[in-house]
């Protein structure tokens, strides 16, 4: 019987631990969310991120600058939060305007604030196999697949998509536990080789953004699902594995929406909780 992976009871037990260390601190974390202009879609994810922050107890500024802002304007608002002492975590709202530098802005926070773990001494530690701060939806996935409890040890797994965020970290900390890891992006569709890769994978990851892309009949029997794309199609929200297929083959499989999304916004919380601890 194919057992669902939702990401909601997973987020409640883990903010429940969250509640507790945080009471342990003796700060009030604090978060600050730099966000430039107004895409729809950020707005969302600060409003959940602002939820989130409340929840736990966790204070969240939210600094917002007009969208013909300029790169000096985010470093110097970057550089007075990385002073801050009563800051303890920075995010830049991606995507930046077009003429501004996401990768330059990111790059000067500092690592020890960077709660979404996308600096390069962050990414970095994770090839050197001692993460401190793990890219929260790449610690999402990870945190699903422990539920699942499988031993990873010479897994095949398939990740499909090779972001920096998700697919390469997932790939460098999987492979740290012993599984056999191969990634598949654009190029192996192109390639025509997609299928083939999928259906050895005892555990299958994917995150493109393309509706149904994987079809449920490539999903090896008894295999585990894990979707984390996001579509919008008409008024549904759909991943990127054609649901119903898949899971009539899957051992395991995460549902679009209510599988990886709820449990992102907690990583992002407990990454915040970690960094208080290293400063
Ligand atoms: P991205 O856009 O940076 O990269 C997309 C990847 O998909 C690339 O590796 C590309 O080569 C690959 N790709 C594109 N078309 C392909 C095809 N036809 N066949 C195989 N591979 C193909 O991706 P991202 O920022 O990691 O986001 C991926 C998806 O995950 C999006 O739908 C995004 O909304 C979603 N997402 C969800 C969460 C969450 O919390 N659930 C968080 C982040 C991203």
């Amino acid at each position: 019987m194919t057992r669902l992976l939702e990401g909601k009871p997973i987020a409640d037990k883990i903010r429940e631990g969250l509640k507790t260390d945080i009471a342990g601190l003796r700060i009030k974390p604090l978060l600050a969310s730099l966000v430039v202009g107004n895409d729809p879609a950020t707005q969302s994810y600060i409003k959940s991120q602002i939820k989130a922050a409340q929840e736990l107890g966790i204070e969240y500024q939210l600094h917002k600058l007009a969208s013909n802002s300029t790169q000096a304007d985010i470093l110097g608002l970057l550089k007075q939060l990385n002073n801050d002492k009563s800051v303890h975590g920075i995010i830049i709202q991606d995507p930046l305007p077009k003429h501004l530098n996401y990768k330059e802005a990111v790059n000067f926070i500092d690592p020890k604030k960077d709660v979404e773990g996308v600096h390069p001494d962050n990414l970095g530690r994770i090839i050197l196999g001692e993460p401190k701060i793990i890219p929260c939806t790449a610690y999402a996935v990870m945190e699903m697949i422990l539920q699942a409890q499988v031993d990873l040890c010479g897994k095949e797994i398939v990740i499909v998509g090779h972001s920096q965020i998700v697919g390469k970290p997932l790939a460098l900390l999987l492979v740290d536990k012993l599984a056999t890891v191969t990634i598949c992006h654009i190029g192996t569709s192109k390639a025509g080789r997609l299928q083939e890769h999928i259906k050895r994978a005892d555990i299958l990851i994917v995150a493109v953004g393309s509706p149904n892309l994987i079809k449920g009949e490539w999903i090896k029997e008894g295999g585990i699902v894990i979707d984390v794309g996001i579509n919008c199609v008409g008024d549904r929200i759909v991943g990127d594995v054609e649901f119903e297929g898949a899971k009539a083959r899957a051992g395991y499989i995460t549902p679009v929406p209510g599988g990886v999304g709820p449990l992102t916004v907690v990583m992002l919380m407990r990454n915040l909780v970690e960094a208080v601890k290293i400063q």
